[in-house]
């Protein structure tokens, strides 16, 4: 520990999230002592930076941090036998406030790496498997998905090739560069288990230091020989007799080319083809106009008129980034978000708390996995719909009442000097039907500004010098901004896949993507998504977390290939329906998918194609390893 003297460690204890670093304390000093029943968080706080430590609590938990630091400090080390499954499970009950079923334990031994630095690395290699036979896998996109494929594959010794569209690795991180565009899930959960940073400058990282963060991933990986860049794929084909994939895949220079491989991995992801609005006039409109995720730099906005269309996700990023330059700022808001209050959104992570991350063995594991409590597994029992539940419409039960309560009154108490905008900004759906965005009151003062409008009327069309409403204003506009989404129900496209039989996978899926565990469709044997159908997450979970979960079950299906010499590996059909007969009645248990309101997590016919409606541990669960019985091998 580099020396600190004890001014500075008191200074830097202010700093902590408290319950995750008195965790990290003990078990890095060995005293359990330190996890008093008196200082446990309040499990109803579950978004309270403390875990709703009162002030006496905190003050006793930073002292007893104190003592324990100074202690490491000068030498005095011990160290928690956390892989007995008693000591771990006092551990996290602490953290939690609250006990956790046990099932919870062998996932927490996972995400802490104990006894190995990377516990999802694949513990087999295709030379001690199979070592004479040619077997290679083609993974389509280079994006956060796609990376730790190639990682994995190369891990095991499985010769691979990537192919990326773009010149770049980064995926969504590379495309989306608009003015303010940032991860909305804290870094420290929002990064590869086996890649974490104790230096994150943010909590929440802006575009570019995500950026930066998965090119070096494939430089220190060394993931850039496997990678084609500037090569599309348009079609693939499965090849029974041979057990191969056939790809049609175009280079930047236009010429085209086929290669083979005998596993194809799509990590293209759900929100890769921006949607352009479907407003009549979109055409007509004679001024600058571009989609979020295709920002146009080329045009200056200082002093211009623009309209933004959406206030999702994205928008409300670019929205506050944009305000200061611009003249006039029309915001047209169709359905009005729950904002979830996030003091730190903009924060850097100051000194005392990345010094403790660097210096606190285990600080940075525990303070991941606390967040991963509080931001999924601790917030979804308020999406559950209570089947008994009279409260109205605004709500799915008593618990998603409170959460709608007290996001109601952040937003009362942020507008009471504005009661105009507050009739428009209060959502009239139950909290989680959509994604909650998060905010630190910068959303709220530019909607405040003297020049920014928020526009709820329906939008009519757009004409050729702005946008007309259905009350019959026209604005008139220099530049409008599509901050309206991705195709996201359209899985794969516009690639053509074709299976087994000759069988079309779009027209198979009829517009209703389906996968078993969002990886494996039957007829499409070998073929494996990532970020498939239903494995999207409303509770800002990480989908690295996810992709984590996938990568790792397609190593173990590659794996049984190759043990079993086998040709091909399909999804039998009984397992795949039964499967989503569970999880389409899952989903509809879930605030997102018994509200009626709009949603890019359903499809045209209102089925939830995108979200998985269970806890993470789950998914962890079911996707550590394939169960052979689950398929046919060939
Ligand atoms: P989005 O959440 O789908 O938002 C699209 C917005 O456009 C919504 O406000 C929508 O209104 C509006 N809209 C769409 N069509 C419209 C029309 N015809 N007329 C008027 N308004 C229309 O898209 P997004 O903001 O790009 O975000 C998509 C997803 O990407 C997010 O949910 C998140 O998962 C991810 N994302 C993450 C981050 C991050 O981590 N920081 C940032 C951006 C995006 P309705 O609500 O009424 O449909």
């Amino acid at each position: 520990m580099t020396f600190q003297d004890d001014a500075a460690i008191e200074r830097f204890v202010r700093e902590a999230h408290l319950p995750p670093l008195l965790v990290a304390l003990a078990q890095a000093t060995g005293d359990l002592a330190l996890l008093r029943d008196d200082l446990a968080p309040d499990p109803a706080h579950d978004r309270d930076p403390q875990g709703g430590m009162t002030a006496d609590q905190r003050s006793a938990a930073r002292r007893l941090a104190v003592e324990a630091l100074k202690g490491l400090r000068d030498g005095r080390v011990g160290g928690a036998p956390v892989s007995d499954p008693e000591v771990l499970r006092r551990m996290m009950t602490f953290m939690l406030g609250e006990p956790v079923a046990d099932e919870y334990l062998p996932l927490l031994l996972e995400e802490l790496a104990v006894g190995a630095e990377d516990g999802r690395a694949p513990d087999w290699r295709k030379d001690t498997i199979d070592p004479g036979r040619e077997f290679s896998v083609a993974v389509i996109g280079a994006g956060m998905s796609g990376l730790l494929a190639a990682h994995r594959l190369q891990q095991a010794g499985v010769p691979l090739v990537v192919l990326e569209k773009n010149h770049e690795v980064g995926g969504t991180w590379l495309e989306n560069d608009y003015p303010g565009c940032r991860v909305d899930v804290p870094n420290h959960f929002y990064s590869y288990s086996f890649a974490q940073r104790d230096d994150w400058p943010q909590h929440f990282s802006p575009r570019d230091v995500l950026l930066d963060y998965f090119r070096r991933c494939a430089d220190d990986l060394g993931l850039r020989g496997a990678i084609r860049f500037g090569t599309e794929v348009e079609a693939a084909e499965f090849h029974e007799d041979r057990g191969t994939w056939r790809l049609m895949v175009r280079a930047a220079d236009g010429g085209s080319e086929t290669l083979e491989a005998n596993v194809l991995i799509s990590a293209v992801g759900q929100l890769n083809r921006p949607r352009l609005p479907d407003i009549e006039g979109r055409e007509a409109f004679s001024g600058p106009s571009f989609h979020s995720a295709q920002w146009d730099h080329t045009v200056d906005l200082r002093g211009k008129r623009v309209a933004v269309i959406g206030t999702g996700a994205s928008a409300i990023q670019l929205i506050p980034a944009i305000a200061g330059d611009v003249a006039e700022l029309d915001v047209y808001q169709r359905t009005p978000n729950w904002f979830m209050p996030t003091p730190n959104y903009h924060d850097a992570v100051p000194e005392g708390m990345r010094w403790l991350l660097t210096e606190v063995p285990s600080y940075g594991r525990w303070y991941r996995f606390w967040l991963f409590w509080r931001l999924v597994e601790g917030v979804l029992p308020a999406a559950r719909v209570d089947p008994g539940w009279s409260g109205g419409p605004d709500a799915v039960s008593a618990r998603s009442d409170e959460l709608r309560a007290m996001l109601t009154q952040h937003l009362q108490a942020q507008f009471a000097d504005r009661p105009d905008l507050l009739e428009q900004v209060v959502p009239h759906y139950p909290p989680l039907a959509k994604r909650i965005l998060l905010d630190d009151g910068t959303w709220v003062r530019t909607l405040k500004r003297d020049h920014v409008h928020l526009v709820t009327d329906r939008i009519e069309k757009i004409t050729e010098r702005g946008i007309l409403t259905a009350d019959g204003c026209e604005r008139t506009v220099d530049v409008i901004v599509f901050a309206t989404g991705f195709q996201a129900s359209r899985f794969l496209m516009p690639m053509r896949i074709t299976g087994r039989d000759g069988v079309d996978l779009h027209e198979s899926w009829e517009g209703n993507a389906r996968a078993y565990l969002g990886m494996t469709v039957p007829g499409f044997p070998n073929l494996f998504c990532l970020y498939g159908p239903n494995t999207n997450l409303v509770a800002n979970g990480s989908i690295i977390y996810f992709a984590e979960c996938q990568v790792g079950y397609v190593m173990g299906c590659i794996r049984l290939l190759l043990e079993r010499h086998g040709r091909a590996l399909e999804c039998r059909r009984g397992v795949y329906d039964a499967y989503n007969a569970a999880v389409d009645a899952g989903n509809a248990r879930m605030a997102w998918g018994a509200a009626t309101v709009n949603s890019w997590y359903k499809n045209a016919e209102g089925r939830v194609t995108q979200n998985w409606p269970f806890t993470l541990q789950e998914y962890w669960q079911r996707t550590r390893q394939p169960d052979p019985g689950d398929y046919e091998l060939r």
